[in-house]
């Protein structure tokens, strides 16, 4: 049967072409107003939106509206309020105020503040974003708001991350003018985050802890089979995964959710969704609605999504790539090279402040991709590496070069031609290069930020991204203001020459998952912060809160709570699988070798009795082996348990998640090695819990 995609998409969205046909003309213009520049909204103006929205969402099905949120805890939260009024002679009316559409009180106690707001002072507001558009799910209208403490410091993602886009708005603007590009009054950041997940069955995930409460796999012996045939990359859609893929196509479209390509994943069981690229703001947004519908629309097929960096030991693990770019209101992608020379400068002042802003911030774009999940793919040749570095491809890396060592850079690289021509090089784009094993790639005309984890809240990188970015705009708009338009070109030049020679070293075109690279990256300076407890202390360095204060996308008491709860998040996590390795190792896997061994001990004797000329040297020294791991394993978990404590007894958050990192991890690891080893000389059908075979291979 043929569908009518064009008319199912955005079917639950709250959109623009709803909002013409449904808003008096006047508050439409000034919404619109608000929508593009950011300008505030009249009461009147939000009165008449919320009677329009209430009468679409009734219509729609709905019966409540709900605030939705994204607090720190890197989810969103929303609490349901029913449209009904009762009226004076004990009626019922579908209602809906400007009031309640522009503000909400979400009691904000239970929420991650890092110390912000004390619990006596409990009372946090959400306020409508209407940038982001509004949407039904399940019988609710769901409005996306922003979140803050009533002494106005954000508690959310959002908040920062609409204060970062128009600093970076602000400070691209400023220099576009100086430039001699008048016409643009607004620029926007553009994301397309690309998001792998796995698809296990449903049953399978169900009989064991670990996937339960943590969303990995904390023990398991591998697969004779992992990605080594390198046959699931592109390989075909197995009809479940097909027939899943489709439903979600569905749901996400009608959420106006642009999803566009799905494919198979390197590992067995692993697949990849990207839509098309959106605003940062809606595509956060659409992101995490995304991740939301992939559980859900799993379950409903028998099938469980995980989201999480790293489900399983010895096959790739998760991310989320993060295609990043800057357009502006006159239809401009300011990181596309362009066909005319003026638009080359444009092009190379924006990539050189990109280039200025990842070198000088390297640390910060570390610790938004950092998490305990995403500890285990950094690093792991399967992602890129803890450092982050820029690819540039080879003919924009001789391009710089050519302006550093002022030898013109002709159409052809390599070639010099003689000086006194254009100052500046002319030069086409060029897609053709690829490098997968670059943390921060260019691709044509956006930027891919590769290391974030697939969990993740995109929020947080982007947030980082555009106000380092505005941050070396407004340096570079220093240097260039004043500048006469005849002038202008042989400036920026030199300020591009400047800046490559300062800022080259965090551009490398190489290999990245090799040893050279790490050696060769501590020669040039740049950061290895290897694990979240290593780089989380960066957050609170003088020139990041310095950073952030200077373009108000977090005042210092932020900086220092978010740091706090970051820390927290990863004790918290790391404790969880600690407490759950040991439940499962005490409780399911110690009973099993136990069971097990006592088996083969009782089969062998009978069989001994029945003819006492079988050998029996191979079973009893699986006995021994078994035993021995089963005293190993049992002893170990004391010292795991005592660990456990210590972890709790730890004064500061810092010191929590060193010790978490150092020593929790540490033991967890090697009890797996032995628990592992174990498992591999059990049957599976005497294991407690479905082994890798079954959960890589069944779906
Ligand atoms: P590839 O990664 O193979 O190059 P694409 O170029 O199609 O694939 O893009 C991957 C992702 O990048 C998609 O989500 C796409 O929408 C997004 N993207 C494309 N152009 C931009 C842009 N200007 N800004 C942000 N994201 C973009
Ligand atoms: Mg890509």
């Amino acid at each position: 049967m043929k569908k009518d995609i064009p008319a199912l998409y955005g079917s639950l969205v709250f959109n623009d072409k709803i909002m013409r046909n449904k808003l008096p003309k006047d508050v439409y213009k000034a919404l619109r107003k608000t929508i593009e520049n950011g300008t505030h909204l009249e009461l009147e103006v939000a009165n008449s939106v919320a009677v329009a929205m209430k009468e679409w969402a009734v219509e729609n099905g709905a019966t409540h509206f709900t605030h939705w949120f994204q607090p720190m805890t890197g989810f969103t939260a929303e609490k349901h309020d029913s449209f009904i009024s009762t009226t004076s002679n004990g009626e019922v009316i579908m209602d809906f105020s400007g009031k309640e559409l522009v503000k909400g009180e979400p009691d904000a106690s239970s929420f991650p503040s890092g110390g912000l707001r004390a619990t006596f002072e409990a009372r946090g507001y959400t306020a409508w974003d209407p940038t982001s558009p509004a949407f039904i799910k399940d019988g609710t209208l769901y409005i996306p708001t922003a979140f803050c403490s009533y002494g106005g410091e954000a508690l959310d993602k959002k908040t920062p991350l609409l204060r970062s886009m128009e600093a970076l708005s602000s400070e691209a603007v400023k220099i576009l003018h100086i430039l001699g590009n008048t016409a643009v009054t607004h620029v926007s950041t553009t994301i397309g985050p690309e998001q792998e997940y796995f698809l296990i069955d449903k049953e399978l995930y169900r009989q064991r802890r670990d996937l339960v409460f943590c969303g990995r796999t904390l023990l398991g012996a591998p697969a004779p089979r992992g990605q080594e045939m390198e046959d699931h990359y592109f390989g075909a859609l197995k009809p479940r995964v097909a027939a899943y893929m489709h439903d979600l196509d569905e749901e996400l479209w009608k959420l106006g959710i642009p999803a566009k390509t799905k494919h198979n994943e390197v590992a067995p069981s692993q697949h990849e969704l990207a839509p098309i690229f959106d605003t940062a703001n809606v595509a956060v947004d659409h992101n995490q609605l995304t991740m939301e519908i992939m559980k859900k629309v799993a379950d409903n097929h028998g099938l469980t999504c995980l989201l999480h960096e790293k489900p399983f030991e010895g096959i790739n693990g998760s991310g989320k790539h993060n295609n990043w770019s800057i357009s502006t209101n006159t239809g401009e992608n300011l990181l596309d090279p362009g066909s005319t020379p003026a638009q080359n400068i444009q092009f190379l002042v924006f990539l050189m402040a990109v280039i200025k802003a990842v070198d000088e911030y390297a640390d910060l774009m570390r610790i938004s991709a950092s998490s305990a999940g995403n500890d285990h793919r950094l690093g792991g040749n399967e992602a890129p590496p803890a450092i982050v570095s820029i690819f540039l491809g080879d003919e924009l890396t001789a391009v710089l070069k050519s302006i550093e060592e002022d030898t013109y850079f002709g159409e052809h690289q390599n070639v010099q031609l003689e000086t006194g021509a254009h100052v500046l090089p002319h030069f086409v784009k060029d897609n053709t290069d690829r490098n997968r094993t670059s943390p921060f790639a260019f691709t044509g005309n956006k930027f891919e930020f590769r290391m974030l984890g697939s969990s993740a809240s995109v929020a947080t990188p982007n947030i980082i991204l555009n106000t380092a970015v505005a941050e070396a705009l407004s340096q570079f708009a220093k240097e260039l203001e004043g500048t006469a338009p005849e002038e202008m070109e042989h400036a920026v030049h030199e300020l591009i020459k400047r800046a490559v020679k300062k800022h080259k070293k965090v551009i490398f075109n190489g290999n990245g998952y090799t040893e050279e690279w790490i050696e060769e990256a501590k020669k040039r300076g740049l950061y290895n912060l290897v694990s979240t407890p290593d780089c989380l202390p960066q957050f609170i360095a003088d020139k990041n809160v310095e950073l952030f204060t200077k373009h108000h996308i977090f005042t210092k008491e932020e900086i220092f709570s978010r740091y706090e709860i970051l820390l927290e998040n990863y004790v918290k996590t790391i404790s969880i699988e600690a407490k759950t390795m040991k439940e499962m190792l005490a409780k399911d896997f110690l009973p099993a070798v136990e069971r097990y061994a006592a088996a083969v001990s009782d089969n062998m004797r009978s069989m001994k009795a029945l003819a006492p000329s079988v050998p029996t040297a191979s079973a009893a020294s699986l006995v021994a082996f078994l035993g021995e791991a089963y005293e190993k394993i049992s002893s170990s978990l004391d010292v795991l348990e005592k660990e456990i404590q210590e972890t709790d007894k730890k004064t500061s958050m810092q010191e929590a998640a060193d010790y978490c990192h150092n020593t929790l991890l540490a033991s967890m690891e090697e009890l797996r090695k032995t628990a592992d080893e174990a498992e591999a000389k059990i049957p599976d059908e005497e294991l407690p819990y479905p082994t890798y075979d079954a959960l890589l291979f069944s779906v």
